[in-house]
């Protein structure tokens, strides 16, 4: 970043390295991670406009007041540049920097923490690498820009250029484009496809981390809501980093069937921030059971059985009698009919008249498990 921005500022050869060191030099603070010295303060003490701006300006300025050599001059002068490039690659909300890109812009003054608003940063590019290419030929291309137009209306080139970068930070600031830092992860979720199943009563739902910081296990919650108030809740048990997906499959207590129309909120769980929030569709299709009419004890008896091994929900169940192609009986199961049960309809049809038929469907989607003439 050093070099590439030295040589947009056109500084001599042997004064890159200098400018690449100077470049780097704000995160001598994390020495504070590692030394037991109280005014090193991780992307504070060294990461802030006073720093990183109006120190190397007013140096300059004396620079110039003590005619110290120019090429002194010079360094002092692209310093403000160097300084605040590093100042903006710090407070991109990127997964390769650390994802945090938080910096206490206004240290000591202010303990607040700042970064680049996420979502203009997600739509320069959703390709991260690319977003940080982005931001260097931006600097680069700002710097040579300077330079250029210092140079059309006759002024001194490197003096413009750290005029014109006490700008940057301020203007951008006004922007919107920094923004104070959230207390939340600054990271871009989304709800897929969530939809409650029926006939097995759960609710589904893909959560994507699309870009930004990864979650830990238990930083999100997802809840389900109907008219009435909370219907169920998960968190996610796994962390969720950018481009994973957590896959929702949750069961719904009570009868699934009663809700009305679901929304689901994803939120961060400490801070109640909502991320993402979504209507439910509604999925209906019908459970492989193997379910059979069968005579009862009596004349026009019919019993439904379940021979196979999965209990049939409450509710998931029609039977209809026809008799003379009209239907004389519609019934649903309001009791679970366990595996092995059996569910004895009511006579249908008349001795000696038309006979009745009855028809076992999935009260969902309509599936014909049997039928059966009284
Ligand atoms: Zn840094």
């Amino acid at each position: 970043m050093g070099l590439l921005l030295g040589l947009a500022l056109r500084l001599r050869w042997r004064d890159l390295p200098l400018a690449a060191l100077l470049a780097e030099l704000p995160d001598l603070d994390h020495l504070g991670l590692f030394l037991p010295v109280p005014v090193l303060v991780s992307r504070g003490t060294l990461h802030n406009l006073f720093v990183c701006v109006v120190l190397p300006a007013g140096l300059a300025a004396w620079m110039r007041w003590r005619d110290v050599a120019p090429r002194w001059q010079r360094l002092a002068l692209a310093a403000p540049l160097l300084l605040t490039s590093h100042l903006l690659l710090d407070m991109l909300p990127l997964d390769p920097l650390g994802g945090v890109g938080n910096v206490l812009l206004l240290y000591p003054l202010s303990p607040t923490p700042y970064t680049l608003d996420f979502q203009a940063a997600a739509y320069l590019s959703p390709a991260t690498y690319s977003t940080i290419t982005l931001m260097l030929l931006l600097l680069a291309g700002l710097a040579a820009l300077t330079l250029w137009v210092a140079e059309r209306r006759g002024l001194r080139p490197l003096a413009a250029l750290a005029g014109a970068w006490l700008l940057v930070l301020p203007a951008a600031g006004l922007a919107g484009a920094i923004v104070p830092a959230p207390a939340y992860p600054n990271a871009l979720l989304s709800v897929e496809a969530p939809r409650l199943r029926l006939p097995e009563g759960s609710i589904l739902a893909l959560v994507h981390n699309l870009g930004g910081t990864g979650l830990g296990a238990g930083a999100l919650r997802l809840d389900v809501r109907d008219a009435h108030g909370l219907v169920v809740s998960a968190s996610n048990p796994k962390g969720l980093a950018p481009g994973e997906t957590w896959i929702v499959d949750l069961p719904v207590p009570g009868d699934a069937r009663a809700l009305g129309a679901l929304t689901a909120t994803l939120a961060h769980a400490r801070t109640g921030h909502a991320y993402a929030a979504a209507k439910l569709a509604v999925e209906r299709g019908h459970l492989d059971l193997a379910l059979r009419l069968d005579a009862g004890s009596g004349p026009l008896q019919v019993v439904a059985r379940n021979d196979g091994g999965l209990p049939a929900p409450a509710g998931s169940l029609r039977a209809t009698a026809t008799q003379n192609g009209r239907i004389v009986q519609n019934l649903t199961n309001d009791q679970p009919l366990p595996a092995g049960g059996s569910w004895t309809l009511p006579p249908a049809g008349s001795l000696g008249g038309a006979l009745a038929t009855w028809d076992l469907r999935s009260a969902d989607d309509g599936t014909l498990y049997d039928r059966r003439a009284t």
